[in-house]
């Protein structure tokens, strides 16, 4: 009976591959790669103009403003910006769960970095212009296209804009958008569109921690309170103890200090300290265990400066008081596909249609959120290529973008089934 009725389903419903070969064979979507084709004087304009528009972490306005617009110039529908400013546009479908299309709209570059965005042939230039211009770029073609030429299709598509993908923007619009009843739950897929590119399926979500660490004492003058506790001697030992910590090649864990700050004056004996030390690892565990290596050298560092203190003790008169704080300013969880997710297997089918090599990867990205939260999720690349992420030096080169478009717009359809 078993085996019965497994029969009857599979005769009823056509296999991910069978369906999206079907697809790519209807007129529409022969229109729509067609159209796609001539398309890219429009894209290489949205991109720049969008470039040029700063949005660095937590001052993502007014790109969300640049965007709301073009969501309405698309004809998008119940175009809106929600409270933490992510941008939200949709295109009908039949039912009541989405397949969310989303790109971040933030960059890592801080307020008054020189947006100096060119074009150069093929190339654009400029921060930003890949990561995540091309992922917003794309996420326009589609929208454009779905406006240009009429495509049929059952699950309603949800448009995002979000913001605090980047660094201390900690996922906070995708966090956002997941804390949402709302959105939570009707988003059935969620396809995130991120950085240049269509060699890559993150389907595994990459965890980290990141921490600020303070150490503050009392300071003092460097000659006349020589032997105080010093912050920065403090945060030195913690270091010199910490990156010595082993870490395994898989499951593959890393560790960095990004920044570090303190003091005032060459001699004056700091009154704090600070650095940031990011903690990246396939495995939770191992993010746990390198969290408490962190905190065991930086309380044994404490340790050995009171000691010295307590030895020089006799030249100086002032209390030794001396504390630490360590602030966690970044939690990515941590999360995977199932082996048979459904979204895998038609990314996977498109890739094998269009001729397509792409592999699987774990990374951080805005599908941490849902794929903690055991929804279904990938992020891929907005097509074409890329580098210098991160950079001033960045770049995007837009040869190859129609096979990023293709590829998303059929994993789009496939996942949101052919309406009529
Ligand atoms: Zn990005």
């Amino acid at each position: 009976m078993v085996s019965g009725s497994r029969a009857e389903v599979s005769d009823v419903y056509p296999s991910v591959p069978e369906e999206v070969a079907r697809l790519a064979a209807s007129p529409e979507i022969r229109s729509a790669f067609n159209w796609f084709r001539t398309q890219e004087p429009q894209l290489a304009h949205w991109q720049t103009e969008m470039a040029k528009i700063p949005a660095p972490p937590f001052g993502e306005t007014a790109r969300g403003v640049w965007l709301a617009e073009k969501f309405r110039e698309l004809g998008l529908d119940d175009v809106r910006v929600d409270d933490v400013g992510n941008v939200f546009g949709i295109h009908p479908g039949y039912g009541k769960r989405y397949i969310a299309l989303s790109a971040h709209i933030d960059t890592v570059f801080p307020a008054g970095t020189p947006l100096n965005i060119r074009q150069q042939g093929s190339r654009l230039y400029g921060p930003g212009v890949s990561d995540n211009g091309a992922g917003v770029t794309a996420m326009l073609g589609i929208a454009a296209l779905l406006r240009s030429v009429r495509m049929r299709h059952a699950l309603p598509f949800l448009f995002v804009g979000n913001v605090g993908e980047e660094g201390e923007g900690d996922l906070r619009g995708m966090r956002h958008i997941f804390g949402t009843p709302r959105w939570k739950d009707s988003i059935a897929y969620s396809i995130v569109l991120d950085g240049a590119g269509a060699d890559t399926i993150v389907a595994e979500a990459l965890g980290s921690r990141r921490f600020e660490v303070i150490v503050r004492g009392p300071g003092g003058h460097s000659w006349s309170d020589f032997g105080a506790p010093n912050p920065i001697v403090i945060l030195a030992r913690t270091i010199e103890s910490f990156c010595q910590t082993p870490v395994p090649a898989t499951p593959k864990s890393t560790f960095n200090i990004g920044v570090i700050r303190g003091g005032t004056s060459v001699n004056s004996i700091p009154e704090s300290a600070s650095m940031r030390v990011d903690l990246r690892s396939t495995s939770p565990k191992e993010l746990e265990r390198l969290e408490r290596a962190l905190r065991i050298s930086l309380d044994e560092a404490l340790e050995n400066e009171q000691r010295a203190v307590e030895a020089r003790a006799a030249a100086h008169r002032k209390p030794a008081n001396v504390s630490s704080e360590v602030v966690v300013i970044g939690d990515r969880p941590a999360g995977e596909l199932e082996p048979g997710a459904r979204i895998l297997q038609v990314v996977r089918a498109v890739d094998a249609h269009l001729g397509n090599a792409a592999q699987i990867q774990r990374a951080s990205t805005d599908a941490n959120i849902p794929l903690s939260l055991g929804r279904e999720a990938v992020a891929i690349g907005g097509g074409g290529s890329g580098g210098g992420a991160h950079t001033l030096q960045e770049w995007f080169d837009c040869t190859g973008r129609e096979m990023g478009l293709k590829r998303i717009l059929l994993t789009m359809l496939a996942l949101a089934g052919v309406g009529e």
